[in-house]
């Protein structure tokens, strides 16, 4: 096994074959690929973690994706929706901390003044922060004239998971109807990319139904994509969804841990410059979660500065870690961890993918 695995990694391209075996490395092999990551990440990313300061504005969503906590029909949730002047309180913070950039995340609405609020929103961004704040946004599936609003607002980066790249798994996690159709999804990315954001994308881990073939074909889908950034976490299941009816369909917290962190050595590995974020659900199993996926190939970090009241609600998944705490706290905390790992942090600094310019060169010449 020892050998296939050093004879793998030494290869320049990787079959679904090679990435299956990868991702079910034992202990030992399994450390191999993680300092080869590090390795890689060193080299082609630069040894600098970048902050994007996450605000969750709002935990309101007109979708009913099976596994989320926040889904429309989930009747235990207190529903909010954070003033716009709140929302720029917590960006103030961020831009006070030095933090590079923000992150706008919440449920998924759609509709000409929600469009609106966010392109307002998105221009008094740069205007407190001097246009120094990148922005990031992770606001769901929006027609194309939508997305241009935006991007010419002055969001420059969008996250939008695919969650599984394998249609039939996709409709085993959520309904099969006009609101959660994969085609849309698929379409909606491809829009970002021409439109000219650097796009994010990214998977769940640990899926019930899910395999080693399709988590292999995901990273595959994301080199084929062409994608930029990609922020993939473990699934945690949360009790008031009707995924958690398989529960006991999955692995151990423990391997859905582990396999996450192969999943981000190996994408590392196969798209060496892009940006990969150290997912939140990480440390909801692992209080250094976080921490140890910087240390095997992750360079970007998603401090929440949501303000504390709001931030038991924004329960996507249960076991939600700093629920109790607000942003200064975490400033600290973040750093002393950031320590651990070895990194710097990349105070003040956008830290854009290097794979975008890269892209971008080869699509203009
Ligand atoms: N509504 C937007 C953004 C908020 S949800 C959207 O869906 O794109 C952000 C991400 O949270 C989702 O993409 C999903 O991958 C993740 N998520 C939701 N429920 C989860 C769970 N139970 N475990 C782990 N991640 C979850
Ligand atoms: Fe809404 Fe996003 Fe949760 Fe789906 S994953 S229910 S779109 S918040």
């Amino acid at each position: 096994m020892s050998n296939n695995m050093d004879q793998i990694l030494r290869q320049t391209s990787f079959s679904k074959e090679d990435i299956v075996t990868l991702l079910q490395t034992n202990k030992e092999d399994r450390n191999k690929l993680f300092t080869h990551a590090a390795a890689i990440k060193e080299e082609f990313a630069g040894k600098k973690v970048y902050y994007r300061g996450l605000i969750e504005m709002s935990n309101i969503c007109s979708k009913n994706c099976y596994y989320c906590g926040i889904r429309m029909d989930n009747k235990n949730v207190d529903r909010y929706d954070i003033s716009d002047k709140d929302i720029l309180d917590a960006v103030r913070f961020a831009y006070q901390s030095n933090y590079g950039s923000v992150v706008l995340q919440a449920g998924e609405l759609s509709s000409p003044k929600f469009t609106k609020r966010i392109s307002n929103l998105l221009k008094k961004i740069k205007e407190i922060s001097n246009n120094e704040l990148g922005i990031t946004i992770s606001l769901g599936e929006q027609p194309d004239e939508v997305y241009k609003e935006w991007f010419e607002s002055g969001a420059h980066r969008y996250l939008l998971r695919i969650e599984s790249s394998n249609p039939d798994l996709y409709y085993k996690i959520h309904p099969r109807d006009e609101k959660h159709d994969f085609d849309t999804r698929l379409a909606c990315l491809k829009s970002l990319q021409k439109v000219g954001y650097q796009t994010g994308t990214g998977v769940m881990i640990g899926l019930p139904f899910q395999t080693y073939e399709d988590l292999a074909n995901d990273l595959l889908f994301m080199k084929n994509f062409d994608i930029d950034m990609c922020g993939m976490g473990p699934y945690i299941e949360h009790v008031d969804t009707p995924l958690y009816q398989y529960k006991d369909l999955l692995m151990p917290l423990e391997d859905r841990f582990i396999l996450t962190l192969k999943m981000i050595s190996l994408l590392r590995i196969i798209m060496k410059d892009i940006n990969i974020a150290a997912a939140t659900a990480l440390q909801a199993i692992d209080p250094i979660g976080r921490e140890k996926a910087i240390k095997v190939g992750a360079n970007i970090i998603m401090p929440n500065v949501t303000p504390g009241m709001y931030r038991d609600s924004y329960k996507l998944y249960e076991n939600k870690p700093c629920t109790d705490e607000e942003a200064a706290d975490c400033t600290n905390c973040m750093e002393m961890r950031i320590g651990i790992t070895g990194d710097e942090i990349g105070y003040g600094e956008w830290g854009d993918s290097k794979h975008y310019y890269k892209r971008r060169k080869q699509i203009s010449r």
